[in-house]
Order: structure tokens, then sequence, then C-alpha cells
């Protein structure tokens, strides 16, 4: 089964939520894509930690089949960051971004990850992941996602990734902020011109979009009686959504919706504890269940 190689932040993560709060947790985008992915297949990681990282959450990715080969430890701090969530969690404030090695971080692949057939190039500076996307030779499917603090930061180099990936993951509010407008599929049709093939755009507790040529599939969030963190949904969704097609090695687009569905299954299992808590205790026969459940309120008859 072919791994996912990912590019991304792996950090500390110091969270609020109207439930708890947590401190220099283990965080970062591709922290939880590999996490959430290791449900389906393995992940050769690619970022920067500090002298500081704890040794158990070295152990706890080897753990989770992500290879660390691409994983460099560099003299300094690691990646932090800290947010809080309002009342209503679809709502959340930046308190903090420190960068600290993450600024110093070039990174070259090992010579294996240079042949990767799936890519998912996570939240992180977007001329680290135009790096990774030069060095890696001949891949199959490569994913981009990315945020507020990139589209405002480095909107040039974001535009050049844009154009070279053919699926790009963002939320609504991504979308309309990179896109400048409120309408959003009119924004969606901007960034597709770019040259991506589909763009899936999240949409937090009302679930998930697909947009392809002129095709259009919904996946709704599982109903979830309680959310006590919602940090990582996105990076958990797409370690679903690449990961069960890099299992499956199919790229039709009746295998594109179902992982879709597998992306909503997984960030709905990443929400349910601080960090990557609960995802540490799904087995694939809950993926499984919660599949078809999402197939169950999803049915309906022609009349
Ligand atoms: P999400 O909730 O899917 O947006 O992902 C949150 C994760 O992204 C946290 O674990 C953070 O450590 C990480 N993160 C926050 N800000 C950034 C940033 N500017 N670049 C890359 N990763 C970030």
């Amino acid at each position: 089964m072919a791994p996912v190689l990912c590019v991304g932040t792996v950090g500390l993560d110091t969270v609020e939520t109207p439930f708890g709060r947590v401190e220099e947790v283990l965080g970062g985008s591709a922290a939880y894509f590999a996490v959430a992915a290791s449900l389906f297949t393995s992940t050769q990681l690619v970022s920067v930690v500090g002298e500081d990282f704890p040794e158990c959450h070295y152990d706890l990715l080897r753990s989770r089949a992500a290879d660390l080969a691409g994983l460099v430890t560099l003299p300094g701090r690691c990646f932090r960051w800290s947010g809080r969530y309002h009342f209503d969690l679809n709502r959340r404030d930046t308190l903090e971004t420190q960068l600290n090695v993450l600024a110093e971080f070039r990174p070259v692949l090992p010579p294996a990850y240079r042949e990767a057939k799936f890519l998912f190039l996570a939240n992180i500076d977007p001329m680290l992941q135009l790096s990774v996307l030069d060095q890696v030779r001949h891949p199959r499917l490569t994913m981009l996602d990315s945020m507020n603090y990139w589209i405002s930061g480095a909107r040039e180099a974001l535009t050049e990734a844009l154009r070279r990936v053919d699926i790009v993951l963002m939320n609504e509010e991504e979308v309309r902020q990179y896109a400048g407008t409120p309408h959003l599929l009119k924004g969606a049709r901007e960034i597709l011109a770019l040259g991506p093939s589909a763009l899936v755009i999240k949409k937090g507790e009302y679930g998930a979009v697909l947009l392809h040529g002129d095709g259009y599939f919904y996946c709704p969030a599982y109903p979830l009686e309680e959310v006590r963190d919602p940090t990582g949904a996105g990076d958990s969704f797409a370690g679903g959504f690449l990961g069960y097609l890099a299992q499956t090695d199919n790229l039709s687009m009746a295998n594109l919706r179902r992982a879709l569905v597998y992306g909503s299954v997984v960030a709905s299992f990443a929400v349910e504890d601080f960090s990557v808590g609960r995802l540490l205790t799904v087995t694939p026969d809950d993926v499984r269940r919660r599949y078809r459940e999402f197939r169950e309120f999803t049915y309906f008859d022609e009349v």
C-alpha cells in the first residue's frame, strides 16, 4: 500500500475551548495528518522540530506508522501555536504563532521520499510546499492545504503552489479571503481556474464540499453530541481523505466521493478530544461503523 508523503508543521499547541485548556500538547498540521492517515496507510513525514520536542512525541508518531527520516531536529525551540475557541466552536482566535525552528527550515527529502506517489502539502509556509513539490519526481496525486496566516503573509508563493497541485483543501473563510469575494462558489471557480482539478471546501460542523469541473458533491459532518476541541479537524480530514485514496490507489470520481466521507468520519473522531487523544483510540472498525452511518443518514429515495 502506498505511503503518503506529508510536509507540514509538527509542534506544541496551547488550546482553550469552553470545555478545558491544554498546554504544549502535540500539534501541528503534519502531526494530525500522520495520526489520522495511519488508519489507512503510513506517512513519510517531512517537518522540523526543536531540541525541546519531547521524546514521547517521537515515539507516538513512530508508533502510528510515521516514517520519521524526514523529520529534522534543529537547534532552537519547536513551532508553537496557541488558540482560543468561542462558545460557538466554529469561531476561534489565534493568540500566538511562534515559528521558531520553522523559520530556518529548508526541507531536503531523503532519496526514497522523492518517489512518493501521494503527496500532501499540509498547512505550512508555501515556500516550503513549493520546495517539496520540486523534489518529488512523478507524484500521482498532490493535495494542498493552507490557512489565513499564509494567505495574507505569503500570497505570491501560495498562488504559485495552487497552480501546481491537483486538489486544494480550504475552509470557507479561506476561499473567501483568497479570492476576495463573499460569494463562495465564485471564489471556488477562481481557485479552480488556477489549475487544480478539484477543490474541497471544509465547512466545519456543516461538512465538506467537493467541486470539480461541473461536478458538486456534498457530505455533511457527523452529528456529534459533544465536540471538545476542533483543532486539527482539517488536517485529520485530510488524513482520512488522502489516506483512503492511497490505500485504495483509485482516483475515480466515485472513489473521491468515498474519500470525502472517510475524511469526514476521521475528522469527527479528532474533535472528540484535545490534541490527537481520540484519534489514538479509534479502530478501523469504528471508522467502518461511522462510514455506514453516513450512508444511512444521507440516503433518500427517488419519488
Ligand atoms: P486546523 O485546526 O486544521 O486549522 O489545524 C490546527 C493545527 O495547525 C494546530 O495543531 C497548529 O499547530 C497548526 N498551525 C497553526 N497555525 C499554523 C500555521 N500558520 N502554519 C502551519 N500550521 C499551523
